[in-house]
C-alpha cells in the first residue's frame, strides 16, 4: 500500500461547462449552497491543522471548475507558501486560464492539468454542452498561456468516449511529439451520465495504446509518476502519454490519495460513498482539530479495505449518485 499523502481538494462544485460525461444538460444537480462551502479560512485550518499533521504534503485544487472560486489566487498563495507543501497543482477546464495564468504562477502554482477532449471546435462545444459562442479557442489560448509561463508538467486530460472523440486519439497523442505536453487518456467511468455510458460504453487504454503503437510505436516511459497513470512515450517525442485505466485495471495498491469535497466531506476513495466523513460540520460544531486528525487517521487505516474494487458493488445499481464535479474529480 502506498503512503497516502495526496489530497484532491474541490474548491467549488459549480462549473462554466456542462460536459456530457460529467454534468449532462437536464441533469438535476443540487449545487452546494454558499454557506455550506468550506470557507477559505476553514479550508486552510483543515490543511494546516489536520491534513499536514497526518502526513498530507501534496495538494491538487479541482472542482467543478476551480477558477470560478472567488479569491482562488489568494488560496493558491496561502497553500503554496505553507512550508510543508511539497506540491500544489490544479485541474481546470482552462476556459478562464489565459488571463489568470500569470497571477496563479506568481502565487506559486507550477503544475496544471487542463481538460481537452477534442481538437475540433465543434466537437469540443458538443462535448462541453455549449450552444453559445465557440469556446475551444479560449481554452487553447489558456493552454498556450500556461505553456509560455513554464507550468511544468503541463498535462492535458482527455476522456475518451466511443463515437464522440475516439477518432481523435492519434491527433491528440501527436500533441506530445513537438512540445513537452503530457496527454493523459482517461477511461470513461459510469459517474455523472449513466445514460451516455450505457449508450456509448468505454474504450480500454490498451486499445488506445494499440492504435498509437501501430502509428508510431510506443515505449514505456522512464518517467513514472506516483499517480494512477501508466506512462508511455512515442519514440523521440518531447512529451509523454499517460493512461488512466480505472475501468480496465485495478490500481488500488498504488493509490495515494483522498478527496475533500467543496462542502467538506472527506472521501477515502473516489467511489466510496459510505465511509466519507463530514469535516466541515465537525469543525463548525467546535470539534478540535486534534480530534479531527484522529478521524482522518482512522479513515486512512481503513482505506486499503474499501478500495476501488468495490466499484460495481459500492451501490445497488453500479451507478454513483455524485458526479465528478461534486466529488472533486
Ligand atoms: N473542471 C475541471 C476539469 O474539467 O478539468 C476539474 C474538475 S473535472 C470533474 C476533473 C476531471 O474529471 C476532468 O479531467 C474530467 O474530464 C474528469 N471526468 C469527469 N467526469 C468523468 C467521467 N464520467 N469519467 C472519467 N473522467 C471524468
Ligand atoms: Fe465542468 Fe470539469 Fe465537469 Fe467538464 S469535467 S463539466 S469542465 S467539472
Amino acid at each position: 500500500m502506498n503512503q497516502v499523502d495526496y489530497l484532491r481538494i474541490s474548491l467549488i462544485d459549480r462549473c462554466n461547462f456542462r460536459c456530457q460525461y460529467c454534468m449532462p444538460e437536464g441533469a438535476e444537480l443540487d449545487y452546494i449552497l454558499k454557506q455550506q462551502l468550506l470557507t477559505d479560512k476553514e479550508l486552510l485550518i483543515l490543511i494546516e491543522e489536520v491534513f499536514i499533521p497526518v502526513g498530507f504534503t501534496r495538494f491538487r485544487l479541482t472542482g467543478g471548475e476551480p477558477l470560478l472560486r472567488p479569491r482562488v489566487v489568494e488560496l493558491v498563495k496561502a497553500i503554496a507558501s505553507l512550508p510543508q507543501t511539497q506540491d500544489l497543482s490544479m485541474t481546470t477546464n482552462g476556459f478562464l486560464l489565459a488571463p489568470m495564468a500569470q497571477n496563479l504562477y506568481d502565487a506559486g502554482l507550477r503544475r496544471v492539468n487542463i481538460s481537452l477532449d477534442s481538437l475540433d471546435p465543434d466537437t469540443f462545444d458538443q462535448i462541453i454542452g455549449n450552444r453559445g459562442r465557440p469556446r475551444w479557442e479560449q481554452v487553447w489560448q489558456g493552454i498556450h498561456a500556461a505553456y509560455r509561463l513554464g507550468f511544468d508538467p503541463l498535462k492535458l486530460n482527455v476522456v475518451v468516449i466511443p463515437g464522440v472523440n475516439d477518432h481523435e486519439v492519434l491527433d491528440l497523442a501527436a500533441l506530445t511529439i513537438d512540445k513537452q505536453w503530457h496527454v493523459r487518456f482517461i477511461e470513461f467511468m459510469p459517474i455523472g451520465n449513466s445514460q451516455l455510458f450505457g449508450d456509448r460504453s468505454w474504450i480500454s487504454s490498451e486499445e488506445l495504446r494499440q492504435r498509437i503503437r501501430e502509428r508510431w510505436g510506443l515505449t514505456e516511459s522512464q518517467v513514472r509518476g506516483n499517480g494512477p497513470a501508466d506512462v508511455f512515450q512515442i519514440p523521440g517525442a518531447k512529451g509523454t502519454l499517460g493512461f488512466i485505466s480505472q475501468m480496465s485495471e485495478c490500481f488500488c495498491d498504488r493509490c495515494n490519495r483522498m478527496r475533500l469535497s467543496a462542502d467538506g466531506w472527506l472521501r477515502p476513495c473516489l467511489l466510496n460513498e459510505t465511509d466519507q466523513i463530514d469535516l466541515k460540520t465537525a469543525l463548525r460544531a467546535g470539534i478540535s482539530t486534534i480530534e479531527l486528525r484522529e478521524q482522518v487517521r482512522n479513515l486512512l487505516a481503513i482505506k486499503p479495505d474499501i478500495n476501488f474494487k468495490q466499484r460495481y458493488s459500492g451501490t445497488a445499481t453500479g451507478v454513483y449518485t455524485r458526479t465528478m464535479s461534486q466529488i472533486g474529480g
